[in-house]
């Protein structure tokens, strides 16, 4: 007798299992079938809706506006979004997480306000301390973060080159990935001093000046600054093709090199959205124009490693000054990630497929990568984290959570799905629209 069964279209690695069930005991997958299934105490039925393993958002910025509390409407949104893990970058307000004391208080925070469970990033001041980085190894960051463009001087810092290279020989043989946002500086700055001075402050001068090839050679520099190391390079957004061609040479020569693809990158065309949205659609990378089709591709030949939101909540007021360069950059995901992404993949392969696609791009493979052993999967042994995916239409309204920013660049979509139930660890957590689990109820993920 299980603790629990849960009926509906069982989405696994190997495939669907229509009439399928899985039993859950001591918040973990005991079974998992199609067909008889075994008795349970508590049996849920979801009929015809699709129930995927948990999504788990590889980029999430729930701290950089007010700090560790910033965790509890951050994961709220996941739950809302079927997001039963969020990975979460490291630069919180007022400090990053540079060291091992920094981490510790965040993962307390995590058992103060989370209500999913949340694996950690560190990163390191410019002048990288190995002793620190050894700590937060220790402490259980799955991935380091660092940039290669100052967004901030404390908080945000660029890493430079030799910097970048001392820290790529302190993580060789820890098998912990060094992530990058990829931009390169010098271009970003002259150009954006450029587009002020002759009044080009609009939305569309976005993309123009922050180009390609400042993103283009920021990747390339980096990757080649793993020359001869085993340190896995991970380069956490492209927004066009050629970022990939590059990752994928670089990974033909034997590095370890990954790439990354948000979901907005996938779903938005410059040319269309950004007259429409403005400053809502700023972020960097930009959204570029006409990429997207490309972009897919790339997903079908498997040249990018898994696809996140990038989600960062700023306030309506950050995000709507008169130049484009005054907004913050940077956008809601978390609620939108899968039923966007399963709407844009349903469109070109069929809602099986696009079922089958959500679960393998937004949860097994970023599980994978951070090495979230029991998340992302369903299969015996692992956490029973599931999202249930009604597959009918239903209009997307950002306004609808409470705890949210107020505001989304995907209100008014019309998806092709949303999240009816959420489940962490075996007990239902939010039925897509209201939460029921507890601040404190998420847990702190380490790697490994
Ligand atoms: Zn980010």
């Amino acid at each position: 007798m299980f603790e629990c069964l849960i009926k509906g279209r069982v989405v696994t690695p190997a495939g669907i299992l229509h009439r399928g069930w899985i039993a859950v005991d001591g918040g973990r997958i005991a079974e998992l079938g199609s067909g008889t299934s075994p008795q349970a105490t508590t049996v849920v039925d979801y009929g015809e809706d699709y129930i995927l393993p948990g999504v788990v958002d590889g980029q999430t910025h729930a701290g950089s506006q007010i700090g560790f509390p910033g965790i509890g409407p951050t994961t709220k949104a996941a739950l809302i979004g079927g997001v039963t893990s969020i990975v979460d970058m490291p630069y919180d307000e007022p400090d990053p997480i540079t060291t091992g004391q920094l981490l510790a208080d965040k993962a307390a925070a995590i058992g103060q306000y989370a209500v999913c469970d949340v694996a950690l990033y560190g990163t390191v001041p410019a002048d990288p301390n190995r002793d620190d980085v050894e700590a937060l190894i220790a402490g259980g960051v799955c991935a380091f973060k660092i940039s290669s463009f100052e967004a901030h001087p404390h908080r945000f810092p660029r890493i430079g080159s030799g910097a970048t290279r001392a820290l790529i020989e302190m993580l060789d043989g820890s098998g912990l990935p060094l992530g990058l946002h990829n931009e390169d500086q010098e271009i970003v700055r002259r150009l954006a001093a450029e587009f002020k001075a002759d009044g080009r402050t609009g939305p569309e001068h976005h993309s123009p000046s922050r180009p390609e090839v400042a993103e283009l050679s920021a990747t390339a520099t980096f990757l080649a600054l793993g020359d001869g190391l085993s340190t896995p390079l991970h380069i956490v957004h492209i927004s066009t093709p050629k970022g990939f061609d590059i990752t994928r040479w670089f990974r033909d020569g034997g590095q370890k090199a990954t790439a990354e693809m948000c979901v907005h990158y996938l779903h938005f065309d410059a040319d269309v959205d950004m007259p429409r949205l403005g400053g809502l659609l700023k972020v960097n990378p930009p959204i570029r124009g006409s990429a997207k089709e490309a972009l897919w591709q790339v997903l079908e030949r498997g040249d990018c490693t898994f696809v996140s939101s990038d989600h960062s909540a700023w306030p309506i007021e950050r995000k709507t000054n008169a130049s484009i360069f005054d907004v913050a950059a940077g956008m809601p995901g978390l609620e939108a990630l899968l039923p966007v992404f399963f709407s844009d993949a349903a469109s070109r392969y069929g809602q099986d497929r696009a079922a089958e696609l959500s679960a393998e791009w937004l949860a097994d493979r970023p599980a994978k990568f951070f090495g979230l052993g029991r998340k992302g999967r369903l299969a015996p042994g692992m956490d029973a984290d599931f999202v249930v995916l009604k597959p009918e239409p239903y209009t997307y309204q950002s306004t609808d959570n409470p705890d949210g920013p107020g505001w989304s660049a995907y209100d008014g979509e019309t998806f092709a799905a949303r999240t009816v139930a959420t489940w962490v660890r075996g007990t239902q957590a939010s039925d897509g629209a209201i939460i029921v689990a507890e601040a404190g109820s998420g847990r702190y993920v380490r790697r490994g």
